[in-house]
């Protein structure tokens, strides 16, 4: 059975103190509320990693993540922030290949095999995003384009490393413009993903694969979303800055 996670992606959002009041609001709603089987993976600003990791218990439902690292282990690259130390400070999780991280800072597949390889050398789950462009979803041959990602930066793993990683299908269209892909959209593209990786390593470690949708999913689609049997969870951005939003959309999972 493949693990459920509904991450939140704070992106650059939140001073201290906001930080602070959310982290709070959304350890406490959800201790209280959900019962079910869902990890929930909070992902603030890195300067807020060890202000979350005090907030949590370890071995609970939440877990933290870091939004990006490095793909060297130290050294003078001025501003970065590497994956050794994202484990010295406990964090499990760091999204990688987010689409803004790709367009702003022109992370490229190769690079981004570069930075899943140090994660995992590292313990540090990679939760890889993908997903097409607008022009290519009604152009082009976007699922080609999102599987060639997902070869290109994970096909060179092993079967236990690539066992480890989390993949974020998350098409650039959706992504804060309130335009979420459709729940049989998200579905089709999430069983082509899981076809490519039982091409790869087969159909065990395929079934086993948690794919997320991400893309304006919020408290009231992300059910429908989720319900798609090749939904497994969501990474959540603008609707996860509001603790009852994202609380809701955490419960949708379970
Ligand atoms: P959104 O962002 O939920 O605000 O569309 C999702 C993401 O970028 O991870």
């Amino acid at each position: 059975m493949r693990k459920k996670i509904v991450a939140g992606n704070w992106k650059m959002n939140k001073t201290a103190e906001e930080a602070t009041a959310l982290l709070s609001e959304v350890v406490n709603m959800i201790k209280d509320e959900v019962t079910g089987d869902v990890e929930v993976v909070l992902c603030p600003p890195a300067l807020y990693l060890t202000t979350a990791r005090q907030y949590l218990t370890p071995g609970g439902k939440i877990s933290i993540g870091a939004q990006n690292c490095h793909e060297k282990a130290s050294g003078a690259y001025t501003g970065e922030i590497s994956a050794p130390m994202l484990q010295s400070i406990g964090v499990e999780y760091v999204i990688l290949g987010h689409s803004e991280r790709r367009q702003y800072f022109e992370e490229t597949n190769a690079q981004l095999a570069e930075k899943v390889n140090i994660a995992l050398e590292n313990n540090v789950i990679p939760i890889f995003c993908c997903g097409e462009s607008r022009d290519l979803r009604e152009n082009g041959d976007y699922i080609g384009f999102v599987k060639d990602q997902i070869t290109d930066s994970l096909f060179h793993l092993s079967a236990e490393s690539f066992g480890k990683v989390v993949i974020a299908y998350e098409p650039i269209w959706a992504i804060g413009t309130g335009l979420t892909a459709s729940s049989a959209q998200a579905q089709d593209m999430h069983f082509e993903l899981r076809q490519h990786i039982a091409s790869q390593y087969g159909d065990m470690i395929a079934q086993d694969t948690t794919i997320l949708y991400g893309g304006s999913a919020n408290a009231q689609n992300a059910a429908e979303l989720f319900a798609q049997p090749d939904v497994d969870g969501g990474l959540i951005g603008g609707a996860s800055l509001k603790s009852r939003d994202f609380t809701t959309v955490v419960k949708a999972a379970q």
